[in-house]
């Protein structure tokens, strides 16, 4: 008996011997290290293109988790999505500001 439809919709409703040998059968088939191991190879290769895609758009982390998560089509996803503007630097200290910021919050320099 294999873990799949045909076998639940052919299984005899008065035999719970069937019904807990076919429950075995699906445990064992979602328990496979074959099976986690290729989903483990699906994630990493998911996140790893989606990492490539969003190095060009400045959104690395944020196209990674969308490749990990949903595989190709969080890649397009990724390559539908607008490119990320890095953050302003402060032209004195050259560390990340707010693009708001009237003062620079890490050395007080006033900006632009
Ligand atoms: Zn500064």
């Amino acid at each position: 008996m294999a873990c799949d439809f045909s076998a639940l919709s052919s299984i005899d409703p008065g035999d719970p011997e069937q019904a807990t040998r076919l429950l075995d059968e699906c445990t064992q088939a979602l328990t496979s290290p074959q099976l986690w191991f290729w989903t483990l190879v699906f994630t990493i290769v998911g996140a790893v293109v989606g990492a490539w895609i969003g190095r060009r758009k400045n959104a690395v982390v944020r196209d990674a988790l969308l490749g990990a998560a949903l595989g190709p089509i969080g890649w397009i996803v990724s390559l539908l999505l607008p490119a990320v503007k890095p953050a302003p630097k402060c032209p004195a200290c050259q560390r990340d500001v707010g693009a708001g910021d009237r003062h620079c919050r890490h050395c007080g320099a006033r900006l632009g």
